[in-house]
């Protein structure tokens, strides 16, 4: 609460009364707090591959007679550049999800094909992580969808279980073509987000205790975005998880 007070007077400057304002002011710390919170987030997540790309590129600079390490450094450079206009993009889409503009332009799409290049993708990190993806789906599964935001979605997802994920872990994706839509789950047998943690994994910027423990990297909004997206084509995402046994997110697209 904030509280002003204030004495009241007649003309001869003898005290009648006082005023006391109790105001709430909850809704301003909250906020301040979110804000604070955000910027925090988004500082440290531009420092970390800015820092990284600006010393590549002046090693790059000195040694760019020596071709090999080169086209190293400029690689590296790429990557950690690519990561920040991912994040620059995120919060974009985000902020413009959340306004109410349209954020998906959907075609007749071949979602198999869509799942079949995010796991290759995703094959990478994982194999380096120690992780092994194994899919099961039908040949060919043909929505009226956003090709490129499903990828997204499934991005998402298989970042999260591979970053949340144990040694030796698993992480099954699956596509089901059911009458009343299209199923896709994501599972791991990771570490599991704690509970009291599970109704707020959609709030944008928000991180899991295990994510704080382990101080991964992350920014809090890749599943916000996976349900903006979600919910633009009038699906619906979920998500299960129990903590020390792994997570299940499904995701229910209609037809
Ligand atoms: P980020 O991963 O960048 O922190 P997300 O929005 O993708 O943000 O996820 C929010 C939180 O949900 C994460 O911080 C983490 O605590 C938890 N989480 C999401 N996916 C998983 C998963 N597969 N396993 C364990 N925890 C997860």
């Amino acid at each position: 609460l904030s509280v002003s007070a204030r004495v009241v007077t007649d003309r001869s400057g003898v005290l009648t009364g006082a005023v006391l304002a109790y105001h709430d002011v909850t809704q301003v710390i909250l906020a301040t707090r979110v804000k604070d919170e955000f910027v925090s987030t988004v500082s440290h997540e531009l420092r970390t591959p800015l820092t990284s790309a600006l010393a590549y590129l002046e090693l790059l600079d000195e040694s760019i007679e020596a071709v090999p390490e080169a086209r190293q450094q400029v690689t590296a450079a790429r990557r950690n550049m690519l990561r920040l206009s991912h994040l620059v993009a995120d919060l974009i889409f985000s902020t413009r999800a959340s306004s109410g503009s349209s954020v998906i332009d959907p075609h007749r799409v071949d979602l198999v094909r869509v799942l079949r290049e995010a796991v290759d993708a995703a094959d990478v990190d994982a194999a380096g992580a120690g992780v092994r993806i194994a899919s099961e789906h039908p040949a060919a599964v043909e929505v009226h969808a956003d090709g490129i935001r499903l990828r997204q979605v499934l991005d998402n997802l298989l970042a999260n279980a591979i970053r949340y994920s144990r040694p030796e872990g698993r992480v099954d994706v699956s596509l089901e073509d059911t009458e009343a839509g299209v199923v896709i789950t994501v599972a791991d047998d990771g570490e599991g987000i704690d509970a009291a943690d599970v109704p707020e994994v959609f709030d944008r910027f928000f991180r899991g205790q295990n994510a704080r423990r382990r101080l991964v990297g992350g920014t809090g909004l890749g599943l916000t975005i996976v349900q903006m997206i979600v919910e633009a084509h009038g699906g619906d995402v979920t998500v299960a998880s129990v903590a020390g046994e792994g997570t299940t997110v499904r995701v229910a697209l209609p037809r």
